[in-house]
């Protein structure tokens, strides 16, 4: 029904129905694929009960793309070959959008408490500004890499954590500043773009291309400036919003999660060699092995420290996992030195590394901040995140 009210109306699907086929198992890897008058979801649970919540991000996600993407669909995937993999620059929109709303409309449809859909704003807006892909590349270059990251396999290393930020996040954080601004700058909203989207494209079945996504946005602003600013900064450029600033705007704050406390950065794959029962020879001592690359710019990584590594001691103390060195690090302080010492294929070395305050951000509402919620501030929260179903 949230989705609905978004577009004003439902496709006409063949046989005027949309079916849902959920294979819910213990053993299978979650999935959601979206058809034009279906959708199959399959989730990696012993059973429903007691994980709606998860289940219903699927489908609120699987559904929303009959709009976006199987009828408002991108130049770029048709004619369908399947000799060669579909580049496109417009994954960001595609699924981006599709993965604002999909969360969003839980909120609206009272499924999301406002708490926890602060929690989903921070995991965004983190995946934005605090990782290397989002520094460097924009979203329609993340978005035509997705032929290498979704469900591409390599067998062969790789950097991806240091090159590749995925355009479902990136292209959430870009609806959610887009949405904030229309409704702080123009009294318009996300919603007003999509059904014009709608209506251009999805109902007409014309398929749009990225300066098409522009234009429409001109339209609806009737400010071409800010359309071709919006699009050259964000989305074909690495420029970011104001996120702070647009989120006060509705009594949330974006604050540091962790403030004061010490990181080294995250160890993304890293696995202690005992637990994780590779086979391993005598000579091997048991210690903290980094699977995949370490992220640049983080303390771990400036200190030389790399994927391959096998770190053995913290400040002297034995590392065998990943716990023990987080707790390592947690007792000391941003600015503070932790002499690691690691080895690989060249020998034993010794690196310094200077802890930082951890960079993460966290979404709180203002109440919850002790901050005063001002009338203007809850009508704008309201009209944003309550149930647009008459
Ligand atoms: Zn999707």
């Amino acid at each position: 029904m949230e989705e609905q009210a978004v577009f004003g109306e439902v496709p006409n699907y063949d046989y005027g129905e949309y079916t849902f086929i959920n294979n819910v198992h213990s053993t299978v890897n979650g999935d959601g694929m979206e058809h034009r008058n279906s959708t199959i979801i399959t989730d990696p649970f012993e059973k429903i009960e007691g994980n709606e919540r998860q289940v219903l991000g699927t489908f609120s996600h699987e559904y929303f793309h009959n709009w976006n993407v199987e009828r408002i669909r991108p130049k770029s995937l048709e004619p369908f070959d399947f000799t060669h993999s579909n580049q496109s620059s417009e994954l960001w929109f595609a699924e981006g959008f599709t993965q604002y709303y999909g969360e969003m409309l839980l909120k609206r449809a009272g499924i999301y408490e406002l708490d926890r859909y602060a929690d989903v704003l921070g995991n965004v807006i983190n995946s934005v500004l605090n990782t290397p892909g989002a520094k460097k590349y924009p979203p329609v270059q993340m978005s035509r890499y997705a032929v290498f990251a979704d469900a591409g396999v390599s067998i062969d290393a790789n950097n991806n954590p240091n090159i590749f930020t995925t355009y479902y996040q990136y292209g959430a954080a870009t609806a959610l500043a887009l949405d904030l601004r229309l409704r702080a700058e123009f009294n318009l909203t996300l919603d007003d773009y999509m059904r014009l989207c709608w209506q251009r494209f999805g109902k007409t079945e014309k398929p749009y291309t990225v300066p098409m996504l522009q234009l429409v946005l001109a339209q609806l602003t009737k400010e071409p400036a800010f359309a071709s600013d919006f699009f050259r900064q964000y989305v074909y450029g690495i420029e970011k919003n104001n996120y702070e600033g647009l989120l006060a705007n509705a009594g949330l704050l974006l604050r540091k999660e962790n403030p004061g406390k010490a990181w080294a950065g995250p160890l993304f794959n890293a696995v202690g060699r005992s637990r994780a029962g590779q086979a391993h020879s005598a000579q091997q001592n048991d210690g903290l092995f980094i699977a995949t690359s370490t992220i640049e710019g983080t303390p771990i990584y400036k200190a030389g420290i790399d994927a391959g590594d096998i770190i053995l001691t913290a400040d002297g103390q034995e590392v065998k996992d990943q716990k023990a060195f987080n707790d390592i690090v947690a007792a000391k302080k941003p600015g503070d030195k932790l002499l690691v010492k690691y080895k690989n294929r060249t020998g034993e070395h010794e690196a310094a590394v200077i802890l930082e305050e951890n960079p993460y951000f966290e979404v709180v509402t203002f109440e919850k901040a002790g901050k005063t919620l001002t009338a203007d501030q809850e009508a704008f929260r309201n009209n944003w995140l309550q149930s647009k179903v008459k």
